[in-house]
């Protein structure tokens, strides 16, 4: 019997949701009786990739999606339904374009040098009525609506049962709030190695917006909602371990913590944010995703008084107003990433952003302390990041460090369907645009 088969039975499972991440970040999934279970272990899913976003055609042939048993998580509200990451595999060979693939591809790339990627990700999301219009709770309008007591607790019938089926799945989770936008939440949990964080990244979004869709919301990650409000960011916390040597205890060490390094850093940790500084306009392309998602980044204030998203490339000490933070001397926060992001791509590119600055060992410059809001540095000293999704693509075509790094195969068929999403979607006209045009 397989792992995958003996899990299902301990667990007393009836049914296997197996499922994988597409180009996009979209769910697809699967469900899979009992019964069915060996053999879809064994030979996986099977899907027509045209029909998700894979940048394949009505012609190939069918996708398998091979479930990984350590991905196995049955849902907290339908504990006998187990969810399971799955890999893609088309004509009998793994494909490049398989975003978990290629996450682990960049984990065992850093693996070989000895490095183990851990991250956290602060998935912030907005609560909405049920068709997506406007915010639900019309009693949550305060101008900094931030750590709103009477906002959260309203909310308790979502987020408790959410920080009680994140306890229940063993992933820490140590805080809940309402965050700075009216509507808008956060819940946190513990950092781990990348690959877990990213599997569970991708459970959480399916978790929150299936909990909230029974309380008659509409859960949205979606990088800036409203042009007044705060957006959704997805911060993400990055450090490398390392074994302590092998004549050590074996116990992993944070690499990245140096007490005699600036803020307490390693020589390590700043080569990796260089190459995340060096890489970010091609970054925004993974990191930023979305047609929307460049209203959230270099945009005006909002009514709470902060976008808190970055304005440009630049990194600083323990200060929201820059690219990149260092909060304390244990790792790095990126916080260019929005709530588009997608689970996998987002780590992968971070990764090999981060492994080539390392590999090259590049420096960062010096750091910006100043309020990067109130009195932003030069673009010569803080480079613009890209202003809209077609200069981030172009400069992902341009990065050909990065792309050599991800493999071309993959850069090729996301930037396929990016660029075609990107000419349909820049060509909206909106009713807001027609209103101010009408009469020019
Ligand atoms: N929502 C902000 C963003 O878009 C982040 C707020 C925070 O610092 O938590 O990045
Ligand atoms: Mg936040």
């Amino acid at each position: 019997m397989t792992d995958l088969a003996r899990q299902a039975r301990e667990l007393q499972l009836k049914f296997l949701l197996i499922s994988f991440t597409d180009l996009f970040g979209i769910q697809r999934a699967k469900l899979v009786p009992a019964s069915a279970i060996p053999a879809m272990a064994r030979d996986g899913a099977g899907f027509a990739g045209f029909a998700a976003w894979l940048d394949l055609s009505p012609a190939d042939g069918d996708v398998m999606a091979i479930p990984d048993p350590a991905s196995l998580t049955p849902l907290p509200w339908q504990p006998e339904v187990g969810w399971v990451a799955a890999e893609l595999v088309l004509a009998g060979m793994p494909m490049a374009q398989c975003p978990r693939r290629l996450l682990r591809r960049q984990l065992e790339r850093a693996e070989a040098l000895g490095y183990e990627l851990r991250s956290g990700v602060e998935a912030e999301f907005f609560l909405l009525g049920a068709d997506g219009g406007g915010i639900a709770d019309p009693a949550d309008h305060q101008e900094k609506p931030c750590y709103d007591q009477l906002a959260l607790m309203r909310r308790y019938g979502l987020i408790g049962p959410l920080l009680e089926a994140m306890e229940q799945l063993g992933w820490g989770p140590y805080q809940a709030d309402h965050e700075d936008a009216n509507g808008q939440f956060e819940v946190n949990w513990t950092f781990a190695h990348a690959l877990t964080t990213a599997d569970r990244h991708a459970f959480f979004k399916v978790m929150v917006k299936t909990l909230a869709e029974q309380e008659g919301l509409k859960a949205s990650f979606m990088a800036k909602p409203f042009a007044e409000r705060t957006g959704n960011g997805c911060h993400t916390h990055l450090s490398l371990w390392g074994a302590a040597g092998t004549a050590g205890t074996g116990a992993a060490t944070n690499l990245f913590h140096d007490p005699a390094g600036e803020l307490g850093l390693s020589a390590l940790a700043y080569q990796f944010l260089a190459g995340l500084l060096e890489h970010a306009p091609a970054l925004c392309a993974l990191t930023n995703p979305t047609v929307n998602s460049y209203r959230r980044l270099a945009a005006p204030p909002t009514t709470s008084g902060a976008t808190w998203s970055p304005a440009g490339i630049s990194y600083c000490g323990n200060n929201r107003t820059h690219m990149l933070r260092i909060p304390d001397d244990q790792r790095l926060e990126l916080r260019l990433p929005d709530g588009s992001a997608h689970p996998y791509l987002l780590q992968a590119a971070i990764l090999a952003a981060g492994l080539d600055g390392i590999e090259r060992q590049l420096e960062p410059g010096p750091r910006h302390d100043n309020d990067n809001y109130a009195a932003p540095l030069g673009p010569e000293i803080c480079p613009r990041l890209p202003a809209d999704l077609g200069e981030a693509l172009d400069a992902f075509a341009a990065d050909t460090r990065l792309r050599q790094g991800l493999g071309e195969e993959f850069c090729q068929a996301y930037e396929h369907l990016r660029r075609r999403q990107w000419q349909r979607e820049r060509g909206d006209i909106s009713d807001a645009e027609r209103l101010a045009c009408l009469d020019s």
